[in-house]
């Protein structure tokens, strides 16, 4: 199952409380990122070209705690960097867990064997292991051969232990549906707990510029890779309407306050992917931003942009507020005709 009931209720009951209260920008997932260094330099990150007093920063066990309680939101993203590298890395998670947030740790995996014993399985943790295709595929993408090897052993070795695993998969350009399809095949096969999701779209930090789809390319190969995954039960960690979205039948508006973002640097506006500065507080990151100078439409920095950390917090809410909608969808399954 993608996501645990106790989350299905717990999410369904946040949003529908700030719905109630007329909230209009709540966060969903906070992207706690207490560092940026990692032992991987893959094409396309957008993280590890700061500079090395940067790249050395780490955010202590206190200052995330009092990210995470200062935003409130119910999830708890930790990409990073490598969050492994960070020592504290399971007291910080052990003390997210006690707050009751799901926790979502983001790794390339090749530090997991070393420092799984640190941690203890839960229905509040799960491990989110970066996979982008197939072997080949793959190391090209993170720049060294043996990672898918290892990433896949560690998933087998993560779900024996009894942890909850998903594997999250930017999509290149040069990906076909049929590989796409085979390695989702593939990943259900590992007995996962979901996957997620994203196109890799030209966001301007990121270090490879060559590999990206426009929004219309990414509408094509979701639609394609849907089409090939009827009956194929795949278990996407994302909301029907999302996957919708991304089949291009939805004309939705980021909504980048559903994710925000605190890092070594401070509270990222807007967003996780874009960089236009950052504040002190999640207060100010929320009262001082102005939303509408951002998105697709007002800024073309975000016109090919379609990933979950912008608009899965705008189709959630759509999902609540359209619910016979959500029932067609669940009936039906995503039109990719
Ligand atoms: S593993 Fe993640 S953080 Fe590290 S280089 Fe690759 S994309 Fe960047
Ligand atoms: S479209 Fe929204 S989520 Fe995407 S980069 Fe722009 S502001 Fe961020």
């Amino acid at each position: 199952m993608a996501i645990p009931a106790i989350q299905v209720a717990r999410l369904g009951k946040y949003i529908l409380t700030q719905t109630l209260k007329g909230n209009k920008h709540y966060p969903l997932v906070l992207m706690l990122e207490p560092l940026f260094q990692c032992n991987l330099r893959c094409k396309g990150c957008g993280k590890i070209g700061h500079s090395p007093e940067i790249m050395n920063k780490r955010l202590s066990i206190q200052e995330c705690i009092d990210a995470v309680e200062e935003c409130g939101a119910p999830i708890v993203s930790i990409p990073g960097g490598e969050p492994l590298l960070h020592p504290d890395m399971p007291k910080i998670v052990e003390e997210l867990i006690k707050r009751k947030k799901f926790v979502y740790l983001c790794t390339n995996g090749l530090l997991v064997p070393d420092r799984i014993h640190e941690f203890t399985p839960s229905p509040y943790l799960t491990f989110n292991l970066h996979l982008d295709g197939q072997k080949e595929i793959h190391d090209k993408i993170v720049c060294k051969d043996g990672v898918f090897d290892n990433s896949v052993s560690v998933i087998r070795m993560l779900k024996a232990k009894g942890f909850r695993v998903v594997t999250n998969t930017t999509l290149f350009g040069g990906q076909t549906a049929e590989k796409a399809a085979e390695f989702f095949d593939f990943l259900m096969d590992l007995k996962i707990d979901g996957m997620t999701l994203s196109a890799a779209f030209s966001y301007e930090a990121a270090a490879d510029q060559d590999s990206f789809l426009t929004r219309e390319q990414s509408i094509k190969l979701f639609r394609e890779i849907f089409k090939l995954g009827k009956g194929r039960n795949w278990d996407f960690s994302h909301s029907s309407f999302y996957l919708d979205f991304l089949a291009g039948n939805q004309d939705y508006k980021c909504s980048p306050w559903g994710n925000p973002s605190r890092s070594v640097l401070g509270w990222q506006r807007p967003c996780y992917l874009l960089e236009e500065g950052f504040v002190s507080s999640y207060k100010e990151l929320m009262e001082q931003t102005d939303w509408d100078k951002f998105g697709v439409g007002n800024d073309p920095r975000c016109a090919n942009c379609m990933v979950h950390c912008g608009f899965e917090p705008t189709a959630v809410a759509d999902s609540v507020r359209r619910p016979l909608k959500g029932a067609m969808l669940a009936l039906k399954g995503i039109n990719v005709d």
